[in-house]
């Protein structure tokens, strides 16, 4: 173990929350001992500002909620403490600790060992070897503001390197996860993986179908509305890990590997990275939309090939790909039913006549879907004069846009240019237009 004491280091109480100090001196009065660990210990090093303190201690959950009123115990895999302010919440969570004994049922592994359960409090000293990279197991203590370095994380920080604690293939094992957390930090932080645990990962990608499909859902929100989400789609592909995150849409890519699938994941997530970059919202249903038009297209085609009508033919497309992909990465409903709807806008972006586009203007997901189309058409799945049209629509006056939406003169035969989508075909009256 080493000690940095704090002069040997860069932490300075002024970028930590005030809130987390309060909740770490709160329980030194209270004669426990208490750090702070993590993300939080690690980004502070590096001089940027945390994206929450988490916060360990040796009181255990019931002593740290009689220490705090504004207290919440949470968590099935392990038990913590969550104390709010405000908006904020500071996790306190107890040093975690080794089984004793192979026979107990507080930590559990699955055949491929894998930790299904770990619920054994312990010490300090225990506690850092449960952690994953030892650049996340710096424990900076407050009682004397010193930096607490059990497995030579302080070493590896300033090399800028990501290495597991322990045999990385056998920490693999334990939680798959820590795969994807590896290429997240890697990109998020510029460190590279070491050599040990690149080459572990390449060997055990696959395990990661192991895991849980809802608990992937949050680990793939924060790969990729991180702002990093291109390189972060371009290292997992490396690794093998996105094709067990998104097996339908990897499968999409290996047909076309240089073409249109590929092009327009990329430019999604270009055009996401960008926004976070310049401080505007992100949604998750856009990317996936991206990540899923391409598979519901080919299944699509295939159908309308054998005949089922067109509209049908989407539809079940829509379904089909969803059920494969939540088996994966579950994704909620509500993201699912978003998704549906930009797709569903795609088809409707033709009818650029009458009362259409107005009413289509005034649809919730107006925007995304358009944004979409507008997607498609730069990476070359839809015509780009479509897509200016509907820039130019939206920004035109009423009376402009009322001349845009003219159909244009029956040609000579008296046959309308117009297209019929895949509307069911309904009988001609004797006018010879629709019912
Ligand atoms: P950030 O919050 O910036 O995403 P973080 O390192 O704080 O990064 P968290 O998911 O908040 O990540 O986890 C906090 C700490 O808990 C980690 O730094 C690590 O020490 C430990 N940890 C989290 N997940 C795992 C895991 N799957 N295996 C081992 N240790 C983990
Ligand atoms: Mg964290």
């Amino acid at each position: 173990m080493r000690v940095y004491s704090r002069s040997e280091h860069n932490i300075s109480r002024s970028q930590i929350s005030e809130n987390a100090l309060k909740v770490l001196y709160k329980l030194q009065k209270e004669g426990y001992s208490a750090y702070l660990v993590g993300g939080c210990v690690r980004d502070l090093l590096l001089g940027r500002e945390p994206k929450d303190f988490d916060v360990v201690t040796n009181a255990d959950p019931e002593e740290i909620k009689k220490v705090f009123r504004n207290c919440r115990l949470i968590g099935r895999r392990f038990r913590l403490a969550h104390v709010h302010f405000g908006r904020e919440v500071i996790e306190v969570a107890t040093f975690r600790g080794a089984a004793e004994s192979s026979n107990d049922d507080k930590q559990v592994l699955n055949t491929e060992g894998r930790l299904l359960r770990d619920n054994v409090y312990g010490t300090i000293e225990e506690d850092v070897w449960r952690r994953d990279f030892t650049v996340n197991a710096l424990y900076y203590n407050i009682k004397d503001f010193s930096v607490v370095d059990y497995v030579n994380g302080m070493a590896d920080h300033k090399a800028a390197q990501l290495k597991l604690i322990g045999d990385p293939e056998t920490r693999f094992r334990e939680d798959p996860v820590r795969m994807i957390r590896a290429v997240r930090f890697a990109v998020k932080l510029g460190f590279t993986i070491d050599a040990n645990c690149a080459e572990a990962m390449h060997k055990v990608a696959d395990l990661l179908s192991s895991i849980p499909s809802a608990r992937l859902y949050d680990e793939v929100i924060k790969l990729f509305l991180s702002g990093y989400g291109l390189q972060t789609f371009e290292m997992l592909r490396h690794y093998g890990l996105f094709k067990e995150l998104f097996p339908v849409t990897d499968q999409s890519l290996a047909v076309e590997e240089a073409g249109f699938p590929r092009q327009l994941i990329i430019k999604a997530l270009q055009n996401s990275d960008n926004r976070i970059a310049d401080g505007k919202t992100v949604t998750a249903y856009f990317l996936f939309s991206a990540f899923l038009w391409e598979p519901v297209q080919i299944r699509a085609r295939e159908k309308v090939a054998r005949g089922v009508p067109e509209y049908m033919a989407y539809q079940d497309a829509a379904n089909e790909v969803i059920s494969q992909q939540v088996k994966s990465t579950a994704l909620p409903r509500h993201i699912t039913m978003a998704m549906r709807e930009v797709w569903g806008l795609q088809g409707k972006f033709n009818s650029r006549y009458g009362s259409k586009p107005s009413r289509l203007m005034s649809h919730p997901r107006f925007r995304a879907g358009y944004d979409f189309l507008v997607l498609r058409a730069e990476t070359g799945g839809a015509d780009m004069e479509l897509a200016e049209w509907w820039g130019k629509y939206q920004e035109a006056s009423e009376n402009e846009q009322r001349k845009m939406t003219q159909p244009p003169r029956k040609a000579e035969g008296g046959k309308s240019t117009r297209k019929r989508g895949y509307r069911p075909r309904v009988k001609k009256t004797s006018q010879g237009t629709e019912a």
